[in-house]
């Protein structure tokens, strides 16, 4: 029998649509391997993304022994995990599908240079975004900056490729090799045990990306075009965390889409609105691929001088959902129970800390890279940057939301402040009994002095 491959999993934790899993067990046999890297994301997962990644490789696991493929999992930094499984299994190859954060290419990169020095193959594919980042280019041959010319030029290559489907299954095996086992990595909360919110909105069981994906399609996504911007409605995917973990890959989502396009025409608004976000997706990663040091810099160097402010009880309150602005408080709570924030709220919070309380965005990104379920590093990043204004195509730093209005506007029914702050009776600053932390003229005054003492300077 041929050397099996080695298949590494990270943000691709699915059998169907994986073309590095797929190619492995043409060449013969795989063994997939899953390693706890700290360095992975450039930072240690957060808290929920950690409950969520215990789940997502129980589900993996599952869909793997059908197709009679076993999971070694082992924790450290990637490549020396990688080549030790390799040389006491004895592997023709490692296979992964390619990752483009500054520090996941570097690593893989690394590891290709490491595998071709031990005379083993190593090979990478396509799989995580519709598009690899070096694929949409601008008519000069640069990179795209901004999202409407880059979503066009994304659908100008045409349809991004089908999903494969999920490999046949091979002669079950088991290496002998000692792996860590999934309950020792201590990735589910215990003492205290917070998660009881996110084990009631998520479902565990193996297949519930594409319940969810199925559901959306029939139900949600004719309406998505308005609906999505209601937070006291369900009227989004929720898919992101599944997204962020690879238990479904954009390819999969995207074909689906069309499917229902196709059979149903009066879906077809919602579905192309619904598809823009996957190119959203896209757009993010391009920037961090292209801009490495989107983490640390602003992408607008003229942010660079922005006289941010340190008030680490501002921060608090602003975390703990203690703003006293029932809009926000609303949002934070629903972080907090659910592990997901929807994206309008999102865009307030954000706006409230960066404008409002004037405290750096890198402070709200580090709070949901802890918080939520489908934190991802380039989305979070860019996102984050997007809504302070010092990002790429950024929303401009004086289009300051309005906390007060918005909850008016987007909470048409208000079943989202009866959810999420029940003692309040409207939107209005202290109505749920906390006093607000800032006033929102004299605030909105100062952060548009801020960003005017920056513009003058240059
Ligand atoms: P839908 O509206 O159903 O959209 C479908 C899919 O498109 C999403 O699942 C997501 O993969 C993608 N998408 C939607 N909106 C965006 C967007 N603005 N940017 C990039 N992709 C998008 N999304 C994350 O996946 N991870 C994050 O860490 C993250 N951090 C964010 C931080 C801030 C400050 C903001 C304003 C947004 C952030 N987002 C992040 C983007 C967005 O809020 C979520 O993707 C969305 O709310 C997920 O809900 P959904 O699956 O129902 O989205």
């Amino acid at each position: 029998m041929a050397l099996p491959t080695l298949v590494l999993f990270r943000r691709d934790l699915r059998v169907a649509d994986n073309p590095a899993l797929t190619a492995a067990m043409q060449a013969g046999a795989a063994v997939a391997l899953y390693v706890l890297d700290d360095h992975a994301d450039g930072r240690p997962l957060g808290g929920a993304a950690r409950w969520w990644l215990h789940h997502a490789l129980v589900r993996l696991e599952a869909e793997l022994a059908a197709i009679g493929v076993p999971l070694i999992l082992r924790r450290g930094p990637q490549n020396a995990e990688a080549l030790t499984v390799a040389a006491v299994i004895g592997t023709g190859g490692i296979y992964w599908n390619r990752r483009y954060t500054p520090w996941g290419v570097a690593t893989d990169t690394a590891l290709k240079a490491e595998a071709k020095a031990k005379d083993i193959t190593a090979e990478s594919f396509a799989s995580s975004y519709l598009r690899e980042p070096w694929e949409i280019k601008t008519k000069q041959g640069g990179w795209f900056k901004v999202f409407t010319p880059f979503y066009k030029a994304s659908l100008a290559l045409g349809e991004p490729s089908a999903p494969l489907p999920a490999p046949p299954r091979q002669r079950s095996w088991s290496p002998a090799f000692p792996a860590d086992r999934l309950e020792d990595w201590g990735l589910l909360p215990t003492k205290p045990d917070w998660a009881a919110g996110l084990r009631e909105t998520w479902p565990a069981e193996a297949g519930a990306a594409r319940v969810r994906l199925a559901q959306f399609l029939d139900e949600g996504v004719q309406n998505y075009g308005t609906a999505r911007n209601r937070p006291d409605l369900d009227g989004t995917s929720a898919l992101s965390p599944y997204l962020a973990f690879g238990e479904l890959s954009p390819h999969q989502v995207w074909h689906a889409a069309r499917h229902t396009q196709a059979a149903e025409p009066s879906k077809v608004g919602g579905a192309d609105a619904f598809l823009r976000e996957l190119v959203w997706r896209d757009f993010s990663t391009n920037l961090l691929y292209h801009f490495p040091e989107l983490g640390e810099r602003p992408f607008q160097p003229k942010f660079e001088a922005f006289p941010w402010r340190n008030d680490p009880a501002a921060l608090h309150a602003w975390q703990k959902g203690e703003t006293g602005y029932p809009w926000n408080d609303a949002g934070m709570r629903q972080l907090w129970h659910m592990g997901w924030m929807h994206n309008r709220v999102r865009m307030g919070v954000a706006s409230f800390l960066t404008k409002h309380l004037l405290l750096p965005w890198q402070a709200g990104e580090a709070w949901f890279w802890d918080t939520l379920v489908d934190a991802d590093p380039a989305q979070n990043i860019a996102n984050w940057q997007w809504v302070a204004g010092c990002g790429a195509d950024a929303a401009p730093y004086f289009r300051i939301f309005n906390p007060i209005t918005q909850g008016a506007k987007f909470d048409e029914t208000g079943a989202y402040l009866k959810r999420w702050q029940p003692g309040a009776a409207n939107y209005e600053p202290g109505a749920a009994g906390v006093a607000p932390i800032a006033g929102h003229r004299e605030a909105r005054e100062t952060a548009l002095k801020a960003y005017q003492s920056l513009t003058v300077k240059r």
